[in-house]
């Protein structure tokens, strides 16, 4: 069940459904927080030499009542649409944070944010008041954009992004590649890390020019100071090629699949005593 829950898409609306559902699923969105039937997964980054785990990216996952998980590649533009993802990202920010700032080791945290909390003036307040009440400090949090956020508006994305980084919060550049990759975006933009997507990385070993556009992004990445990551890493050989590129971080499953919580705690430390508790009160439980 653990692995179900936390596992990528189970639910995918055919044609003839989608536009039913779709409505049908807005409505229940709206009370998908209220209900708690949201929660978060936590996928671990690993350094590409030393394989360490360096942080986790929460993934959001939605519990739904009758049509089980629903996949965020479905729900957040929905969410989108609806003027939902104000709430609904706030709630996975502050849920994110709280968690981490549990941890023992002060790993990273990273955060998908959707455009439009990126062209909202409110964000980096909002991020502000979430560090401050859950005590994570600002470094440990990597606020994940796409290039489809920055375009709807850039001037006011990089309004926001420059007092997000005033505040201490670290910018990665998510799904690299994949959108309009302008070169003039890495240049206007200050982010602090490129993350490649899982497209290229799935490619490697059978489509040559794959491997060229990762290589050619590692050294653009070297260039420019901004560390790679390589998003999807399934395979040892996958990993070999981006050890022997000098990308320097990777996730994918071969890593670790997305994991509750607890499993998150497990391998970042938990720094409260309460669990230790709860194992030495089972082990009273005949
Ligand atoms: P993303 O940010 O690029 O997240 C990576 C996705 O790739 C995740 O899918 C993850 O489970 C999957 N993945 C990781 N490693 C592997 C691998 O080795 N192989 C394969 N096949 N897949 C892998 P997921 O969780 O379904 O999320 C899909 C997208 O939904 C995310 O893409 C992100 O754009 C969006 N998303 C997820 N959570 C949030 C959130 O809290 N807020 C916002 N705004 N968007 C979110
Ligand atoms: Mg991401
Ligand atoms: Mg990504
Ligand atoms: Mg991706």
């Amino acid at each position: 069940k653990q692995a179900g829950r936390n596992n990528v898409t189970t639910f995918q609306p055919d044609m003839e459904e989608t536009a039913r559902t779709r409505s049908e699923l807005t409505m229940d969105l709206r009370h998908a927080v209220f209900n708690r039937e949201l929660s978060l997964a936590y996928q671990q980054q690993n350094d590409t030499v030393t394989e360490e785990v360096v942080g986790f990216e929460a993934l959001l996952r939605w519990s739904h009542p009758k049509h089980g998980n629903v996949s965020p590649a479905v729900f957040i533009p929905i969410a989108e649409e609806d003027g939902l993802i104000g709430s609904i990202g706030e709630w996975v920010l502050r849920e994110a944070c709280r968690e981490a700032a549990s941890w023992r080791k002060p790993m990273r945290i990273a955060v998908n944010v959707a455009p439009s909390q990126l062209s909202s003036m409110e964000l980096p307040s909002l991020v502000h008041s979430i560090l401050l009440e859950t005590g994570l400090k600002a470094s440990r949090l990597e606020l994940e954009v796409t290039e489809t956020g920055i375009v709807a508006d850039q001037q006011l994305a990089l309004h926001v992004i420059r007092q997000l980084k005033a505040l201490g919060v670290r910018i990665a550049m998510d799904d690299y590649g994949t959108g309009y990759s302008s070169l003039s975006m890495l240049q206007r933009f200050p982010f602090d890390k490129i993350k490649i997507d899982r497209e290229f990385t799935s490619a490697i070993g059978t489509t040559p020019e794959a491997e060229a556009i990762i290589l050619a992004t590692v050294a653009l990445g070297r260039a420019l100071g901004r560390p790679v990551l390589a998003e999807g890493v399934e395979t040892a050989a996958q990993l070999a090629f981006l050890r022997k590129a000098g990308c320097r971080e990777v996730q994918g499953f071969l890593f670790g699949m997305p994991t509750g919580k607890a499993g998150a705690a497990r391998i970042a430390g938990i720094r409260r005593p309460v669990s230790r508790l709860r194992v030495a009160d089972a082990a009273l439980i005949p």
